[in-house]
């Protein structure tokens, strides 16, 4: 039997019963869109977070998108982003029409240099989207006190990152407003997509729930332009089932990730370095090696997941030749593209399969076999 990156079916089965009547629950009430499943959600995120508002949309590209809007960020506007993320972080700057605008990463942290990123303001830069990548946060306060002096917002991406601390205050409670994806393989992931921004500002949430809704306060009075973006009352209920669980599985991963670290300290191996103010969500375990393809190989002969995130900086991706960026432009990220690998480390992961994880990486001659 192999070994997955992320095993979904082990996870469904330790939640099936609590799972399928929440389904049921649903499907009985005949309530599918902006119904109590979705308003309780919203208020159980809102209270995990620490923040004042939850609002629900339809995935975690939207919930960035829609906060965009939301903060009035338009044509002519600059965003400040890192070109190590998922794409969505960046897409959703052009989508609303303003220009992303990259800053390099920490070769440790693999987040935005917070060192250099503040180099990047122009008199255009609006906001910056920080991402807590692979659900390692990043210091929000100290990239706020740089934004305020500048008029910015801080918008969090925790899409990899929710339940995660830094300084015990939760990951997207920092920023003016954080955002969460629940796609499947997400920490928190819906059988379906499902997405939702939380902040403490009444207005920008008021904003965000006109705008998930085709523009309306009361329905059929348009106020304004809007989307047809809402998380639906099956995922609200499905999720609100695994939220009771979130923090078992985070800390499994974290006890993972631990053993993990041991095993591969001094073996040329490099893991994602860890804040020591930071408590990480490890949404993936990611180390880099510039022998990576040894490490693939080996990996795939014993029957082990493995996988690169990413394989491409964003600022070298087809869709962004025209913003006019260079390899070389950003050497720490496009290395970091070239040795990273992601290895199996999720919650249902068994002591036995990360033994023989360990063991097979430890085999192959360049990592001390
Ligand atoms: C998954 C992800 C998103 C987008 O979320 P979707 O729900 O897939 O739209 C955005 N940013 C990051 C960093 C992500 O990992």
């Amino acid at each position: 039997m192999g070994i997955p990156l992320l095993d979904l079916s082990a996870q469904y089965q330790t939640i099936k019963e609590e799972i399928n009547q929440a389904v049921a629950e649903v499907l009985e009430s005949a309530r599918f869109i902006l119904g109590p499943q979705v308003q309780t959600f919203e208020q159980e995120i809102a209270a995990y977070c620490g923040v004042r508002e939850g609002v629900g949309v339809a995935n975690g590209t939207d919930a960035l998108m829609l906060t965009l809007r939301a903060l009035g960020i338009g044509p002519g506007d600059e965003v400040i982003t890192t070109p190590f993320t998922f794409f969505a972080s960046a897409e959703t700057i052009s989508q609303v029409g303003a220009r992303p605008v990259f800053a390099d990463i920490d070769p440790q942290t693999l987040n935005m240099d917070l060192n250099q990123w503040a180099e990047k303001i122009t008199p255009r830069t609006k906001a910056v989207i920080g991402v807590h990548i692979f659900g390692q946060m990043f210091d929000v306060e100290r990239v706020k006190s740089i934004a305020q002096q500048h008029n910015l917002k801080v918008i969090e991406d925790a899409a990899q990152a929710i339940g995660a601390e830094y300084r015990g205050a939760k990951a997207g409670s920092l920023g003016d407003a954080g955002i969460f994806s629940f796609f499947p393989t997400k920490n928190l992931g819906g059988y379906g997509d499902g997405g939702m921004i939380v902040t403490s500002d009444p207005a920008l949430a008021d904003a965000l729930r006109m705008l998930r809704f085709h523009g309306c306060r009361t329905k059929y009075y348009h106020e304004q332009i809007g989307y047809n973006s809402r998380l639906d009352e099956l995922q609200a209920a499905i999720l609100r089932v695994k939220l009771r669980y979130l923090d078992a599985w985070n800390a499994a991963r974290r006890e993972k990730a631990r053993v993990y670290d041991e095993a591969f300290a001094g073996s040329g191996l490099v893991p994602q370095g860890c804040d020591p103010l930071a408590q990480p969500t490890y949404h993936l375990y990611v180390l880099r090696t510039a022998k990576r393809q040894e490490l693939m190989d080996a990996l795939a002969a014993a029957d082990i997941a493995s996988a690169i995130y990413y394989p491409v900086p964003l600022h070298l991706q087809t869709a962004y030749r025209d913003l006019g960026y260079q390899a070389g432009d950003f050497p720490v990220a496009e290395e970091v593209c070239r040795q990273a690998l992601a290895i199996p480390c999720y919650p249902e992961l068994t002591s036995a399969q990360q033994r023989k994880i360990v063991q097979t990486i430890k085999e192959v001659e360049a990592f001390g076999g």
